[in-house]
């Protein structure tokens, strides 16, 4: 058995369960692999070419990044990641609701998310204090919140902690920080990347495409340029309630069947907001990523 560290068209690079790195041919009949899937494998004769192996099966996922795409709907990027560090930041400015979109996309993929507050030493007490109010709603929603800042060092080793024996994946904003904390969990990355693309003549595919990385205190990073932000278009109206997982368990109560939350009568997510159980900043969120979607502005399936 081995892990897909890369793929580049028919080919990809393997990492054995001792710790070889083979690059191999796909197997025609094995469809769709994608950085992090575990295969089985089988080693080339010599007379193969400077190909070491063939990928002969795909074991099964137990997730799958996904992006939408344009001719296929939903597009995998990567597989069998554990947790998605969502990067936000004191500057530019602090956006919930960017936050929101990203956890839509996560319950949606049955991803673990953390978040992770970038460049705090950019604010005052007062300031940490009117954000953590904030995050206090994502806390008792049971997400893990880290705040860090790459400047001072204030809280990488919590993070670092936090890696430790999982497949993860940094996303978020640009500008937010995510390859300055790539860099810091992971030195040598792109060291990596380079070897790649002198050795392999695949110099401009290995910008592009994820890769797998190992952490230093064990655990993986995967990672792209390309694969840190990502969309929602492809959810309708329902699952993006359901996403919001404070809703879910209203989810059919309300009095009419095609209920839009707002100000029908009988509505017991209203009636949440009113008591306390649903924080009334995630009722707003998600009526403007509703407003986003009908109008198109998100891509999404316009409501019906
Ligand atoms: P990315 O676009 O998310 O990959 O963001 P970058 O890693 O390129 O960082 C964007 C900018 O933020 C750069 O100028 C970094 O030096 C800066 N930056 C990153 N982390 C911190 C931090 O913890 N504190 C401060 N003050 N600046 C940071
Ligand atoms: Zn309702």
């Amino acid at each position: 058995n081995a892990v897909v560290i890369s793929r580049f068209g028919q080919h990809a690079d393997i990492e054995t369960d001792n710790g070889d790195v083979l690059r191999c041919n796909i197997r025609r009949t094995v469809k769709g692999i994608v950085c992090g899937d575990e295969v089985q494998f089988r080693r080339a004769k010599v007379s193969e070419g400077d190909l070491a192996g063939v990928i002969e099966a795909m074991h099964d996922r137990r997730s799958q990044l996904t992006r939408p795409d344009f001719y296929d709907g939903v597009k995998v990027i990567a597989a069998n990641i554990d947790q998605i560090l969502m990067v936000s930041a004191v500057l530019p400015e602090f956006t919930p609701s960017i936050i929101d979109r990203y956890l839509i996309a996560c319950e949606d993929m049955g991803i673990e998310p953390i978040l992770v507050l970038n460049k705090i030493d950019l604010i005052d007490e007062q300031g940490l204090a009117d954000i953590n109010l904030v995050l206090d709603i994502y806390r008792d929603l049971g997400y893990q919140v880290l705040l860090v800042s790459n400047k001072t060092g204030y809280g990488i080793d919590a993070l670092k902690e936090t890696l430790v024996d999982k497949n993860s994946i940094f996303v978020g904003q640009s500008g937010v920080g995510k390859s300055t904390l790539v860099n810091t969990v992971l030195p040598d990355a792109e060291i990596l990347t380079k070897e790649v693309s002198e050795n392999s003549g695949l110099g401009q595919h290995t910008t592009t495409v994820s890769r797998l990385h190992h952490l230093p205190s064990g655990g993986n990073l995967i990672d792209s340029p390309g694969i840190r932000e990502f969309g929602l278009w492809h959810l309708d109206v329902e699952r993006v309630t359901w996403c919001f997982k404070e809703f879910r368990k209203f989810i059919g109560g309300c009095r009419f069947r095609d209920c839009k939350h707002l100000n029908d009568p009988g509505c017991i997510v209203r009636q949440a907001i009113d008591e306390g159980d649903i924080s009334q900043l995630r009722f707003d969120s998600y009526h403007r990523i509703l407003e986003t979607m009908a109008d198109g502005r998100a891509g999404a399936r316009a409501p019906r």
